[in-house]
């Protein structure tokens, strides 16, 4: 592999920016890769585990770096912005990896100096895991990686950007920030909702009855609520920044799941037999 990037700022060293480290090193796609998280604690850790040059400040992780990398919660990146702003090197590029587009395109781009090129992305490649000790240099190998450029967009910076993405592993796609939203919350911000309700209903359950319900968890409940285990202030933010989309999702999943619930209380085998059987062919094309 040969080297796209001088120096990669990694800011926030958790999954995302872990497995990148990882996969960046393991692949010599970056000449040096320095790191920032805001708690001392997790800057410490990801010393330990010799995970990139770890510094004290944003400002310190930013300095001469060729690509800035904004690996925080959706809700941090304006504040993060702020941070690294003034110490930004002349024709930086800056990446973000969050889950949602348009509201990260909103925080970022007011805070942009002349000369720098933002490209928005979305690795669709994640675990239950957080923190800079869950990453690891396979995560996004064979997985999609967003890219949502904005109209004005630099074609030689967003091509460099997709040489490291692919050198990492991963399969790149463009998109419209907003069509990305709705995408995302149909396929991943609903269903981790829905995960986290499911182990809410359990537990209020158990509170209610005495139950050891979660106990007896069966395969189904814990395949189906593993997501649950994921990082609360991720998904606080991806839900307070994917307000509308999510919002549009929830809606149209509980006006399926009256139809569902009507076809029981009916005793209409045929319609919960045809709809299982049309959703079933649906999820096995899915690799
Ligand atoms: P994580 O919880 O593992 O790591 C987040 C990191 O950000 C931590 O190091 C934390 O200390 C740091 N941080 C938080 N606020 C900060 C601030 N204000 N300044 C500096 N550092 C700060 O999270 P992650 O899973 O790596 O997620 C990072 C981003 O990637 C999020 O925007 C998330 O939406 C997105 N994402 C996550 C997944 C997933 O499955 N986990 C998948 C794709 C994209």
């Amino acid at each position: 592999m040969t080297q796209v990037y001088d120096k990669v700022a990694l800011i926030g060293l958790g999954l995302i920016a872990g497995s990148m480290a990882h996969a960046m090193r393991e692949g010599g796609l970056a000449g040096r890769i320095t790191g920032y998280a805001r708690s001392a604690e997790t800057r410490d850790t990801a010393r330990q585990i010799a995970l990139c040059e770890v510094c004290d400040s944003a400002a310190e992780a930013v300095a001469g770096a060729d690509l800035v990398v904004l690996a925080v919660p959706v809700g941090a990146m304006a504040d993060v912005m702020t941070q690294i702003t003034p110490h930004l090197a002349p024709g930086v590029t800056i990446t973000d990896v969050g889950s949602v587009k348009q509201s990260v395109i909103d925080a970022v781009t007011p805070h942009l100096p002349a000369g720098a090129h933002f490209i928005p992305g979305h690795p669709l490649a994640g675990t239950e895991h957080s923190g800079p000790r869950a990453g690891f240099a396979s995560l996004f190998r064979n997985r999609w990686w967003l890219l949502t450029p904005l109209p004005d967009t630099d074609p030689d910076a967003l091509a460099r950007l997709d040489r490291l993405i692919t050198a990492m592993g991963a399969k790149t796609d463009r998109m419209d920030a907003a069509h990305h939203d709705l995408v995302l919350a149909v396929t991943s911000h609903a269903p981790h909702l829905i995960a986290y309700t499911m182990v809410g209903v359990a537990d209020h359950l158990r509170r209610v009855s005495g139950e050891e319900v979660i106990q007896y968890s069966a395969a189904g409940f814990r395949d189906f609520t593993r997501i649950a285990a994921s990082d609360p202030t991720m998904w606080r933010d991806v839900f307070l920044h994917n307000k509308e989309a999510t919002l549009d999702i929830l809606g149209r999943f509980t006006e399926e799941l009256f139809v569902l619930q009507r076809a029981i209380r009916m005793g209409d085998g045929q319609q919960l037999h045809d709809y299982f059987t049309r959703t079933r062919a649906i999820r096995r094309g899915i690799i």
